[in-house]
């Protein structure tokens, strides 16, 4: 569970190639960080992935099956959002569990959904607070719970920590990471940041204007980076 695979997978609006056609496959459990500059493309790849754009062509496919055309719900991802999409009137479970509550999901199943996330994320004594009684860092583990209900073959970040200031950002960090290793599912990260890619990925996609420069671990890219771009962005001289 968890195999993402892109053929040929192009993205216009317009006339403007943002995703030229692009190829690139995510193992099963493997955590994936998508890096490049401001306006390279990494968020409108991952929504293509998530189903929340439309491939201009190609073809995207989960678990062996042809997903390309399907929507969001029907594709077994978790997009993760910033904390600030909290409902503030609701208490922290029925925030968590909000999606299942829409997919009518059994109550006996949502309460056992809720808690088990709740234990993962150390969020099981706040169940009943609201999001404004929480820290900036519980509400972001608020908002991962929510993903986490729904049991999805990955799950897709787009910059989850920008909103967050330093000393919070270092310790979500961590626990995205050690989230990832309890849960080993797939994990695709976005991030403009190149220390978050280099501690916290498997692999790491860098883009650039829409294309794939490089994919590799942290060291392959650090002991040798393919180009001049690459080397700047990961910081080794080449
Ligand atoms: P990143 O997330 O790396 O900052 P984006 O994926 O948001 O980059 O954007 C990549 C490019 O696509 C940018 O030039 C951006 O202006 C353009 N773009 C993104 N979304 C749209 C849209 N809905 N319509 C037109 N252009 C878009
Ligand atoms: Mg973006």
């Amino acid at each position: 569970m968890g195999q993402i695979t892109l053929s040929g997978v192009t993205k216009r609006f317009g006339d403007v190639e943002v995703i030229p056609p692009l190829d690139l496959q995510i193992g099963d459990g493997e955590f994936v960080v998508f890096v490049g500059p401001s306006g390279c493309g990494k968020s409108t790849l991952l929504r293509l992935i998530a189903g929340l754009e439309d491939t201009s062509a190609g073809h995207i496919s989960i678990d062996g099956r042809d997903a390309t055309g399907l929507p969001p719900a029907k594709r077994g991802l978790a997009m993760v959002f910033q904390s600030y999409a909290l409902y503030p009137h609701m208490t922290v479970r029925k925030n968590i569990a909000f999606p299942l509550r829409m997919a009518g999901m059994d109550k006996a199943e949502q309460d056992r959904r809720v808690e088990a996330a709740a234990k993962v994320l150390n969020l099981s004594s706040y169940l009943d607070r609201r999001p404004g009684q929480l820290s900036g860092g519980q509400r972001q583990r608020v908002a991962i719970g929510r993903a986490i209900v729904r049991e999805p073959a990955a799950f897709l970040f787009d910059e989850p920590l920008s909103n967050l200031d330093a000393a919070l950002r270092v310790g979500m960090r961590m626990e995205i990471s050690e989230l990832h290793e309890k849960l080993r599912t797939t994990m695709i990260y976005v991030t403009h940041d190149q220390v978050e890619a280099m501690t916290m990925a498997d692999k790491i996609v860098v883009l650039n204007a829409g294309r794939i420069e490089q994919v590799g671990s942290p060291l392959e890219l650090y002991r040798a980076p393919r180009n001049t771009f690459v080397a700047g962005f990961i910081g080794s001289p080449k």
